[in-house]
């Protein structure tokens, strides 16, 4: 039978590479996106000329009643979900003293409280089957933190944390929890950084190169297809941090 795997976040950059990149190895997607119906639609159409039909579903993730009308979807459609990618995120750049409870509210729930509540929703059919792969997209700046980055740092953290205590608390279950903790990768997330910064970045970078969507998706369908790693932060950066 074949897997049925939730994306979130996957109309733009990473979460629509991992989309493309899974559903060529025959694994049922739900695209998940919030504002960007247009690239959704897109994504859709781009897979049905390869004879692909995903599942495209609006939904603010960080929203526990959203996020569980996009769970019972699937499950009345499908009857599970074997895989759950939690990538939605967003960015802020701020000095930590200009940070108000509403970004604090706005990062936290989009990067952190989404996977919290999204883990919540499919877990139940997930330890019902003994058989589940949860990856949460997190990023080196939860390893080192970054500066004007605080409450970014914090989600993404968060989000390690996570992993490690559920990948401790669902191994009985059969359950692996992994997050990938990606370096720079070239979507619309870094659209702000200028010539002159990506080429000092790859200069940092030892192995010389920003990132693709695709260096992520690459590593999300390895995570799939094992059986033996959970609880691990793999960090995909082109050794840009090394810890
Ligand atoms: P991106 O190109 O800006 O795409 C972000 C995606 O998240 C979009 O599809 C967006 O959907 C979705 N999203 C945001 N808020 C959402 C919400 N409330 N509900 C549902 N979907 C939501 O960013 P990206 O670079 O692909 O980032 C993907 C993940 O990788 C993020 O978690 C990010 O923190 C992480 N990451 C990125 C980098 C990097 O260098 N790019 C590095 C480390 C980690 P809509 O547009 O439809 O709203």
């Amino acid at each position: 039978m074949e897997k049925i795997a939730i994306i979130t976040g996957a109309s733009r950059g990473i979460g629509r590479e991992i989309a493309k990149q899974l559903a060529k190895n025959n694994i049922k997607i739900i695209a998940n996106y919030n504002q960007s119906e247009q690239e959704a639609i897109q994504l859709k159409q781009e897979l049905e000329k390869e004879n692909i039909i995903i599942d495209i579903i609006k939904a603010d993730v960080s929203k526990r009643e959203e996020a569980k009308k996009l769970v019972q979807f699937v499950l009345k459609k499908y009857k599970k979900v074997d895989i759950l990618i939690n990538n939605a995120g967003i960015s802020e750049y701020k000095m930590f003293l200009e940070e108000t409870d509403e970004d604090w509210k706005r990062v936290i729930h989009t990067n952190l409280y989404s996977a919290f509540i999204m883990s919540q929703e499919v877990l139940p059919n997930m330890i019902h089957l003994k058989d589940g792969c949860i990856i949460n997209i997190s990023s080196i700046w939860g390893m080192v933190g970054a500066s004007l980055e605080v409450l970014y740092s914090i989600s993404k953290a968060g989000l390690d944390g996570m992993t490690k205590a559920l990948a401790k608390e669902l191994g009985p279950s059969n359950i692996r929890v992994n997050s990938i903790a990606p370096g720079l990768i070239n979507t619309d997330m870094n659209a702000d950084l200028t010539k002159d910064e990506l080429e000092q970045l790859k200069k940092e970078t030892p192995l010389g190169k920003i990132g693709t969507p695709k260096d992520i998706a690459k590593c999300v369908e390895w995570l799939i297809s094992d059986t033996f790693t959970t609880g691990q932060v793999i960090s995909v950066n082109g050794g840009w941090v090394i810890t």
